[in-house]
Protein backbone atom coordinates (compact mmCIF):
# COMPACT_ATOMS: atom_id res chain seq x y z
CA UNK A 1 0.00 0.00 0.00
CA UNK A 2 0.73 3.53 -0.99
CA UNK A 3 2.44 4.59 2.97
CA UNK A 4 2.14 8.31 2.27
CA UNK A 5 -1.80 7.16 1.72
CA UNK A 6 -1.90 5.10 4.48
CA UNK A 7 -0.53 7.52 6.97
CA UNK A 8 -2.62 10.57 5.59
CA UNK A 9 -5.32 9.52 8.21
CA UNK A 10 -9.03 9.60 7.00
CA UNK A 11 -10.65 13.58 6.57
CA UNK A 12 -12.56 14.62 9.71
CA UNK A 13 -13.22 17.43 11.59
CA UNK A 14 -12.68 18.15 15.22
CA UNK A 15 -14.07 20.74 17.72
CA UNK A 16 -11.85 20.64 20.80
CA UNK A 17 -14.13 21.89 24.23
CA UNK A 18 -11.90 22.81 27.02
CA UNK A 19 -8.97 23.74 24.80
CA UNK A 20 -7.47 26.35 27.10
CA UNK A 21 -6.99 23.21 29.99
CA UNK A 22 -4.41 20.52 30.46
CA UNK A 23 -6.16 18.09 28.29
CA UNK A 24 -7.52 20.91 25.34
CA UNK A 25 -3.52 22.52 25.36
CA UNK A 26 -2.11 19.00 24.69
CA UNK A 27 -4.73 17.84 22.27
CA UNK A 28 -3.81 21.12 20.15
CA UNK A 29 -0.24 19.71 20.57
CA UNK A 30 -0.61 16.24 19.00
CA UNK A 31 -2.99 17.87 16.18
CA UNK A 32 -0.10 18.44 13.70
CA UNK A 33 0.67 14.14 14.24
CA UNK A 34 -3.21 13.21 13.53
CA UNK A 35 -3.24 14.18 9.42
CA UNK A 36 -6.50 14.38 8.61
CA UNK A 37 -7.98 16.28 11.13
CA UNK A 38 -9.37 19.47 10.47
CA UNK A 39 -10.02 21.69 13.35
CA UNK A 40 -13.22 23.70 13.07
CA UNK A 41 -14.10 25.08 16.61
CA UNK A 42 -13.09 25.64 20.04
CA UNK A 43 -14.85 26.06 23.66
CA UNK A 44 -13.48 27.05 26.79
CA UNK A 45 -14.83 28.60 30.03
CA UNK A 46 -13.64 32.62 30.78
CA UNK A 47 -9.84 32.91 29.21
CA UNK A 48 -10.79 34.78 26.42
CA UNK A 49 -7.34 35.89 25.46
CA UNK A 50 -5.73 32.14 25.26
CA UNK A 51 -8.73 31.16 23.29
CA UNK A 52 -8.70 33.92 20.55
CA UNK A 53 -4.35 32.78 20.33
CA UNK A 54 -5.92 29.23 19.76
CA UNK A 55 -8.25 30.23 17.14
CA UNK A 56 -5.85 32.42 14.89
CA UNK A 57 -2.50 29.84 15.65
CA UNK A 58 -5.06 27.09 13.95
CA UNK A 59 -7.48 28.79 11.78
CA UNK A 60 -10.21 28.35 13.71
CA UNK A 61 -13.64 30.62 12.69
CA UNK A 62 -16.04 29.14 15.35
CA UNK A 63 -15.18 29.69 19.18
CA UNK A 64 -17.43 29.58 22.34
CA UNK A 65 -16.64 30.95 25.58
CA UNK A 66 -19.17 29.95 28.80
CA UNK A 67 -18.64 33.27 30.58
CA UNK A 68 -21.15 35.80 28.68
CA UNK A 69 -18.85 38.68 29.40
CA UNK A 70 -15.75 37.32 27.94
CA UNK A 71 -17.76 36.27 24.78
CA UNK A 72 -18.50 39.45 24.50
CA UNK A 73 -15.08 40.62 24.93
CA UNK A 74 -13.66 38.57 22.08
CA UNK A 75 -16.57 39.49 20.43
CA UNK A 76 -15.49 42.53 19.90
CA UNK A 77 -12.16 42.00 19.97
CA UNK A 78 -12.09 39.47 17.02
CA UNK A 79 -14.72 40.46 14.12
CA UNK A 80 -14.01 38.03 11.83
CA UNK A 81 -14.78 34.72 14.55
CA UNK A 82 -18.25 33.34 15.39
CA UNK A 83 -18.38 33.60 18.72
CA UNK A 84 -21.15 31.55 20.79
CA UNK A 85 -21.60 32.12 24.75
CA UNK A 86 -22.83 30.15 27.77
CA UNK A 87 -23.84 26.70 28.03
CA UNK A 88 -26.34 26.72 25.06
CA UNK A 89 -23.35 28.31 23.30
CA UNK A 90 -21.28 24.93 23.21
CA UNK A 91 -24.32 23.16 22.14
CA UNK A 92 -24.48 25.74 19.57
CA UNK A 93 -21.31 25.55 18.19
CA UNK A 94 -21.45 21.33 18.29
CA UNK A 95 -24.50 21.07 16.40
CA UNK A 96 -23.29 24.07 13.53
CA UNK A 97 -20.23 21.64 13.72
CA UNK A 98 -22.09 18.38 12.91
CA UNK A 99 -24.20 20.00 10.45
CA UNK A 100 -21.48 21.44 8.64
CA UNK A 101 -19.46 18.23 8.37
CA UNK A 102 -22.24 16.05 7.30
CA UNK A 103 -23.18 18.53 4.35
CA UNK A 104 -19.41 18.07 3.52
CA UNK A 105 -19.83 14.05 4.05
CA UNK A 106 -16.96 13.97 6.70
CA UNK A 107 -17.22 12.60 10.17
CA UNK A 108 -17.05 14.39 13.52
CA UNK A 109 -15.20 14.10 16.64
CA UNK A 110 -16.09 16.38 19.49
CA UNK A 111 -12.91 16.39 22.33
CA UNK A 112 -14.97 16.70 25.60
CA UNK A 113 -12.31 18.34 28.11
CA UNK A 114 -13.97 20.65 30.11
CA UNK A 115 -13.86 19.92 34.00
CA UNK A 116 -16.97 18.43 36.11
CA UNK A 117 -20.50 17.88 35.76
CA UNK A 118 -20.68 20.97 33.68
CA UNK A 119 -19.67 18.86 31.01
CA UNK A 120 -22.79 16.86 30.38
CA UNK A 121 -24.74 18.91 27.79
CA UNK A 122 -21.90 19.16 25.47
CA UNK A 123 -21.10 15.50 25.76
CA UNK A 124 -25.28 15.00 25.26
CA UNK A 125 -24.60 17.58 22.37
CA UNK A 126 -22.08 15.83 20.80
CA UNK A 127 -23.93 12.14 21.12
CA UNK A 128 -26.90 13.72 19.82
CA UNK A 129 -25.45 15.39 16.51
CA UNK A 130 -23.73 11.52 15.63
CA UNK A 131 -20.56 12.90 16.37
CA UNK A 132 -17.76 10.65 17.94
CA UNK A 133 -16.97 11.62 21.52
CA UNK A 134 -13.62 11.61 22.35
CA UNK A 135 -14.41 11.80 26.28
CA UNK A 136 -11.80 13.13 29.05
CA UNK A 137 -14.90 14.63 31.07
CA UNK A 138 -15.53 11.25 33.20
CA UNK A 139 -17.44 13.54 35.41
CA UNK A 140 -20.46 13.67 32.51
CA UNK A 141 -20.21 10.09 32.33
CA UNK A 142 -20.26 9.56 36.10
CA UNK A 143 -23.32 11.76 36.60
CA UNK A 144 -25.18 10.66 33.54
CA UNK A 145 -24.10 7.33 32.97
CA UNK A 146 -27.14 5.48 31.61
CA UNK A 147 -28.43 8.64 29.64
CA UNK A 148 -24.84 9.36 28.08
CA UNK A 149 -25.08 5.32 26.86
CA UNK A 150 -28.76 5.44 25.58
CA UNK A 151 -27.55 8.41 23.58
CA UNK A 152 -24.46 6.91 22.39
CA UNK A 153 -27.01 3.49 20.95
CA UNK A 154 -29.09 5.65 19.68
CA UNK A 155 -27.16 7.79 17.28
CA UNK A 156 -24.76 4.52 16.74
CA UNK A 157 -21.90 7.06 18.34
CA UNK A 158 -19.00 5.76 19.42
CA UNK A 159 -17.07 7.22 22.41
CA UNK A 160 -13.29 6.51 22.61
CA UNK A 161 -11.98 7.68 26.37
CA UNK A 162 -9.26 9.70 26.54
CA UNK A 163 -8.36 9.15 30.37
CA UNK A 164 -5.22 7.49 30.35
CA UNK A 165 -6.66 4.18 32.32
CA UNK A 166 -9.78 3.98 30.27
CA UNK A 167 -7.92 3.98 26.76
CA UNK A 168 -5.14 2.09 28.12
CA UNK A 169 -7.98 -0.61 28.91
CA UNK A 170 -10.12 -0.13 25.54
CA UNK A 171 -7.15 -1.29 24.38
CA UNK A 172 -6.32 -4.53 26.23
CA UNK A 173 -9.64 -5.60 25.72
CA UNK A 174 -9.99 -5.22 22.07
CA UNK A 175 -6.20 -6.73 21.97
CA UNK A 176 -7.88 -9.53 23.86
CA UNK A 177 -10.60 -10.23 21.66
CA UNK A 178 -13.31 -8.04 23.03
CA UNK A 179 -15.93 -8.72 26.16
CA UNK A 180 -16.81 -11.91 25.95
CA UNK A 181 -13.52 -14.00 27.96
CA UNK A 182 -12.99 -10.73 29.95
CA UNK A 183 -12.72 -11.85 33.81
CA UNK A 184 -11.23 -8.35 35.30
CA UNK A 185 -10.63 -5.14 35.09
CA UNK A 186 -7.23 -3.64 36.47
CA UNK A 187 -7.66 0.08 36.83
CA UNK A 188 -4.38 1.10 38.26
CA UNK A 189 -3.55 4.24 39.84
CA UNK A 190 -0.40 5.99 41.47
CA UNK A 191 -2.06 6.82 44.96
CA UNK A 192 -1.55 10.04 44.52
CA UNK A 193 0.82 12.57 46.58
CA UNK A 194 -0.55 11.13 50.03
CA UNK A 195 -0.17 7.84 49.70
CA UNK A 196 1.03 6.14 52.57
CA UNK A 197 0.47 8.86 55.21
CA UNK A 198 -1.84 8.42 57.71
CA UNK A 199 -5.23 9.94 58.86
CA UNK A 200 -3.83 12.53 61.37
CA UNK A 201 -1.14 13.38 58.94
CA UNK A 202 -3.60 14.03 56.36
CA UNK A 203 -5.45 16.22 58.71
CA UNK A 204 -3.41 19.25 58.11
CA UNK A 205 -2.22 19.27 54.59
CA UNK A 206 -2.64 22.00 52.09
CA UNK A 207 -3.67 22.83 49.23
CA UNK A 208 -0.45 23.44 47.96
CA UNK A 209 1.01 19.93 48.88
CA UNK A 210 -2.37 18.47 47.40
CA UNK A 211 -1.51 20.15 43.89
CA UNK A 212 2.11 18.92 43.62
CA UNK A 213 1.23 15.62 42.03
CA UNK A 214 4.40 13.00 41.87
CA UNK A 215 3.56 11.86 38.03
CA UNK A 216 1.32 14.10 36.05
CA UNK A 217 0.64 17.48 35.38
CA UNK A 218 -2.99 18.15 35.19
CA UNK A 219 -5.70 20.72 35.95
CA UNK A 220 -6.65 21.53 40.00
CA UNK A 221 -9.89 19.82 40.18
CA UNK A 222 -8.46 16.08 39.01
CA UNK A 223 -5.28 16.54 41.04
CA UNK A 224 -6.67 17.13 44.82
CA UNK A 225 -9.19 14.59 43.24
CA UNK A 226 -6.12 12.41 42.73
CA UNK A 227 -4.83 13.13 46.28
CA UNK A 228 -8.18 11.83 47.73
CA UNK A 229 -8.26 8.91 45.62
CA UNK A 230 -11.90 10.06 44.45
CA UNK A 231 -10.32 10.09 40.59
CA UNK A 232 -9.97 6.88 41.26
CA UNK A 233 -13.27 6.10 42.41
CA UNK A 234 -14.78 8.35 39.44
CA UNK A 235 -12.63 6.13 37.12
CA UNK A 236 -14.31 3.10 38.60
CA UNK A 237 -17.52 4.35 38.11
CA UNK A 238 -16.72 5.35 34.74
CA UNK A 239 -14.97 1.97 33.18
CA UNK A 240 -18.75 0.60 34.97
CA UNK A 241 -20.62 2.20 32.25
CA UNK A 242 -17.80 3.12 29.12
CA UNK A 243 -17.03 -1.56 29.49
CA UNK A 244 -20.21 -2.43 30.71
CA UNK A 245 -18.07 -4.61 33.55
CA UNK A 246 -20.30 -5.07 37.08
CA UNK A 247 -18.40 -3.48 39.88
CA UNK A 248 -17.31 -6.65 41.63
CA UNK A 249 -14.81 -7.39 38.81
CA UNK A 250 -13.01 -3.81 38.78
CA UNK A 251 -10.30 -3.82 41.06
CA UNK A 252 -8.02 -0.67 41.79
CA UNK A 253 -4.46 -1.58 41.93
CA UNK A 254 -2.34 0.93 43.06
CA UNK A 255 1.34 1.02 41.07
CA UNK A 256 2.74 4.11 42.22
CA UNK A 257 5.09 4.81 38.91
CA UNK A 258 2.43 5.50 36.58
CA UNK A 259 4.12 3.29 34.21
CA UNK A 260 1.39 0.29 33.55
CA UNK A 261 -1.59 2.51 32.47
CA UNK A 262 -4.35 -0.07 33.48
CA UNK A 263 -4.95 -3.45 32.42
CA UNK A 264 -7.67 -6.79 31.60
CA UNK A 265 -7.93 -9.94 33.00
CA UNK A 266 -9.30 -12.44 30.77
CA UNK A 267 -10.58 -16.31 31.32
CA UNK A 268 -7.70 -18.11 30.18
CA UNK A 269 -5.56 -16.27 32.95
CA UNK A 270 -3.76 -13.72 30.97
CA UNK A 271 -3.57 -10.43 31.73
CA UNK A 272 -3.04 -7.81 29.14
CA UNK A 273 -1.50 -4.84 30.04
CA UNK A 274 -0.63 -0.81 28.36
CA UNK A 275 2.44 0.46 29.69
CA UNK A 276 4.26 3.53 29.08
CA UNK A 277 5.74 7.03 30.28
CA UNK A 278 2.44 8.81 32.05
CA UNK A 279 2.07 11.32 29.18
CA UNK A 280 -1.66 12.25 27.92
CA UNK A 281 -0.50 12.73 24.46
CA UNK A 282 -0.55 9.72 24.31
CA UNK A 283 -4.28 8.82 24.77
CA UNK A 284 -5.66 11.71 23.48
CA UNK A 285 -3.42 11.22 19.78
CA UNK A 286 -5.31 7.44 19.83
CA UNK A 287 -8.29 9.27 20.59
CA UNK A 288 -8.34 11.63 17.82
CA UNK A 289 -6.45 9.13 15.20
CA UNK A 290 -8.55 6.18 16.25
CA UNK A 291 -8.18 3.46 14.28
CA UNK A 292 -4.33 4.40 13.44
CA UNK A 293 -1.75 5.05 16.12
CA UNK A 294 -0.26 8.46 15.62
CA UNK A 295 3.24 8.91 15.25
CA UNK A 296 4.43 10.80 18.56
CA UNK A 297 8.37 11.81 19.03
CA UNK A 298 8.10 14.16 21.57
CA UNK A 299 6.63 11.57 23.93
CA UNK A 300 9.30 9.82 25.51
CA UNK A 301 10.46 6.38 25.39
CA UNK A 302 9.70 4.38 28.35
CA UNK A 303 13.19 2.89 29.54
CA UNK A 304 13.02 -0.35 30.76
CA UNK A 305 15.82 -0.72 32.06
CA UNK A 306 15.31 1.84 34.46
CA UNK A 307 11.80 0.67 35.41
CA UNK A 308 10.57 -1.08 38.06
CA UNK A 309 7.21 -2.05 38.95
CA UNK A 310 5.15 -2.57 42.38
CA UNK A 311 1.81 -2.69 42.83
CA UNK A 312 -0.37 -2.57 46.29
CA UNK A 313 -3.83 -2.51 47.71
CA UNK A 314 -5.69 0.77 47.76
CA UNK A 315 -5.83 1.92 51.42
CA UNK A 316 -9.43 2.94 51.32
CA UNK A 317 -10.00 3.30 55.00
CA UNK A 318 -7.41 6.08 55.25
CA UNK A 319 -8.65 7.60 51.96
CA UNK A 320 -12.57 7.22 52.06
CA UNK A 321 -13.29 8.97 48.92
CA UNK A 322 -12.66 5.58 46.80
CA UNK A 323 -15.07 3.44 48.70
CA UNK A 324 -17.47 6.33 49.10
CA UNK A 325 -17.17 6.30 44.88
CA UNK A 326 -17.62 2.63 44.48
CA UNK A 327 -20.72 2.36 47.06
CA UNK A 328 -22.75 5.30 44.86
CA UNK A 329 -21.56 3.55 41.82
CA UNK A 330 -23.43 0.20 43.14
CA UNK A 331 -26.13 2.18 44.23
CA UNK A 332 -26.78 3.14 40.77
CA UNK A 333 -25.91 0.12 39.21
CA UNK A 334 -28.08 -2.17 40.35
CA UNK A 335 -31.46 -0.13 39.62
CA UNK A 336 -29.75 0.67 36.20
CA UNK A 337 -29.31 -3.02 35.44
CA UNK A 338 -32.73 -4.12 36.07
CA UNK A 339 -34.70 -1.22 34.45
CA UNK A 340 -32.00 -2.04 30.98
CA UNK A 341 -33.14 -6.29 31.37
CA UNK A 342 -36.90 -4.90 31.41
CA UNK A 343 -36.27 -3.01 28.06
CA UNK A 344 -37.25 0.37 29.45
CA UNK A 345 -35.80 3.56 29.60
CA UNK A 346 -32.56 4.64 32.07
CA UNK A 347 -33.71 4.68 35.44
CA UNK A 348 -31.76 5.06 38.35
CA UNK A 349 -30.50 7.17 41.74
CA UNK A 350 -28.71 9.76 42.37
CA UNK A 351 -25.39 8.32 43.75
CA UNK A 352 -23.03 9.00 41.43
CA UNK A 353 -24.52 12.29 40.70
CA UNK A 354 -24.57 13.11 44.17
CA UNK A 355 -21.15 11.72 44.83
CA UNK A 356 -19.89 14.06 42.17
CA UNK A 357 -21.46 17.67 42.79
CA UNK A 358 -20.59 17.27 46.28
CA UNK A 359 -17.05 16.07 45.43
CA UNK A 360 -16.97 19.32 43.22
CA UNK A 361 -18.25 21.44 45.64
CA UNK A 362 -16.06 20.56 48.65
CA UNK A 363 -12.69 20.14 46.35
CA UNK A 364 -13.32 24.07 45.32
CA UNK A 365 -13.97 24.71 49.04
CA UNK A 366 -10.63 23.38 49.99
CA UNK A 367 -8.84 24.79 47.12
CA UNK A 368 -10.35 28.53 48.41
CA UNK A 369 -8.81 27.35 51.68
CA UNK A 370 -12.49 27.22 53.30
CA UNK A 371 -12.09 23.21 54.48
CA UNK A 372 -9.60 20.64 55.63
CA UNK A 373 -8.83 17.72 53.11
CA UNK A 374 -10.84 15.47 55.34
CA UNK A 375 -13.67 17.32 55.18
CA UNK A 376 -13.84 16.58 51.82
CA UNK A 377 -15.19 12.74 51.95
CA UNK A 378 -17.18 14.06 55.19
CA UNK A 379 -19.30 16.39 53.03
CA UNK A 380 -19.53 13.61 50.07
CA UNK A 381 -20.78 11.21 52.58
CA UNK A 382 -23.64 13.73 54.20
CA UNK A 383 -25.12 14.45 50.72
CA UNK A 384 -25.26 10.73 49.50
CA UNK A 385 -26.86 9.79 52.60
CA UNK A 386 -29.24 12.82 52.70
CA UNK A 387 -30.06 12.79 48.62
CA UNK A 388 -28.19 9.22 47.14
CA UNK A 389 -31.53 7.29 47.05
CA UNK A 390 -33.47 10.18 44.81
CA UNK A 391 -34.86 8.42 41.67
CA UNK A 392 -33.47 9.80 38.62
CA UNK A 393 -35.76 8.35 35.40
CA UNK A 394 -35.08 11.30 32.75
CA UNK A 395 -31.73 13.65 31.94
CA UNK A 396 -33.97 16.35 33.59
CA UNK A 397 -33.95 14.66 37.11
CA UNK A 398 -30.30 14.29 36.69
CA UNK A 399 -29.51 18.28 36.00
CA UNK A 400 -31.95 18.44 39.54
CA UNK A 401 -30.38 16.44 40.89
CA UNK A 402 -26.54 17.90 40.46
CA UNK A 403 -27.90 21.23 41.12
CA UNK A 404 -30.04 19.99 44.76
CA UNK A 405 -26.41 18.38 45.97
CA UNK A 406 -24.61 21.25 44.93
CA UNK A 407 -27.05 23.04 47.33
CA UNK A 408 -26.33 20.65 50.20
CA UNK A 409 -22.73 20.73 49.94
CA UNK A 410 -22.29 24.33 50.25
CA UNK A 411 -23.91 24.20 53.34
CA UNK A 412 -22.07 21.51 54.76
CA UNK A 413 -18.93 22.96 53.10
CA UNK A 414 -20.17 26.40 55.09
CA UNK A 415 -20.52 24.31 58.53
CA UNK A 416 -17.36 21.60 57.93
CA UNK A 417 -17.87 19.01 60.97
P1 LIG B 1 -8.47 22.15 33.37
O1 LIG B 1 -9.04 22.81 34.55
O2 LIG B 1 -7.01 22.26 33.09
O3 LIG B 1 -9.24 22.64 32.03
C1 LIG B 1 -10.62 22.71 31.97
C2 LIG B 1 -11.05 23.38 30.68
O4 LIG B 1 -12.49 23.42 30.63
C3 LIG B 1 -10.59 24.84 30.56
O5 LIG B 1 -10.33 25.12 29.20
C4 LIG B 1 -11.82 25.64 31.01
O6 LIG B 1 -11.83 26.94 30.47
C5 LIG B 1 -12.91 24.78 30.39
N1 LIG B 1 -14.24 24.88 30.98
C6 LIG B 1 -14.60 24.79 32.28
N2 LIG B 1 -15.93 24.87 32.39
C7 LIG B 1 -16.43 25.01 31.13
C8 LIG B 1 -17.73 25.14 30.57
N3 LIG B 1 -18.81 25.12 31.36
N4 LIG B 1 -17.87 25.25 29.23
C9 LIG B 1 -16.77 25.25 28.42
N5 LIG B 1 -15.53 25.12 28.90
C10 LIG B 1 -15.36 25.02 30.23
O7 LIG B 1 -8.90 20.60 33.47
P2 LIG B 1 -8.16 19.33 32.84
O8 LIG B 1 -7.14 18.83 33.78
O9 LIG B 1 -7.78 19.62 31.42
O10 LIG B 1 -9.34 18.26 32.87
C11 LIG B 1 -10.40 18.29 31.95
C12 LIG B 1 -11.19 16.99 32.07
O11 LIG B 1 -10.35 15.91 31.65
C13 LIG B 1 -11.62 16.66 33.48
O12 LIG B 1 -12.86 16.01 33.45
C14 LIG B 1 -10.56 15.68 33.97
O13 LIG B 1 -11.04 14.80 34.95
C15 LIG B 1 -10.23 14.93 32.68
N6 LIG B 1 -8.90 14.36 32.65
C16 LIG B 1 -7.82 15.19 32.71
C17 LIG B 1 -6.53 14.65 32.68
C18 LIG B 1 -5.31 15.53 32.69
O14 LIG B 1 -4.20 15.04 32.57
N7 LIG B 1 -5.45 16.84 32.84
C19 LIG B 1 -6.37 13.26 32.61
C20 LIG B 1 -7.50 12.45 32.55
C21 LIG B 1 -8.75 13.01 32.55
MG1 LIG C 1 -7.07 8.80 34.70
Amino acid sequence: MDQSRENAGAPRRLVILGSTGSIGRQALEVLAAVPGCELVGLAAGSSAELLLEQAALHGVKDVCLRDAKAAAAAAARAPELKVYAGEAGVQELISRAAADAAAAGLPLTVLNGIVGAAGLRATMAALDAGATLALANKESMVAGGPFVLDAARRSGSLILPVDSEHSALFQCIAAGGGGAALEELLLTGSGGPFRGLSAAELAAVTPEQALRHPNWSMGAKITIDSATLMNKGLEVIEAHYLFGVPYERITVVISPQSTVHSMARFADGAILAHLGVPDMRTPIGYALAYPKRPPLPMVKRLDLFATQLTFHKPDAETFRCLALAEEAGRRAAIVACDAEAAGCAPRTVAAPIVLNAANEIAVQAFLDGRIAFLAIPEIVEKCLTWLGDEPVESLEDVYACDEEARRFAREAAGRPA
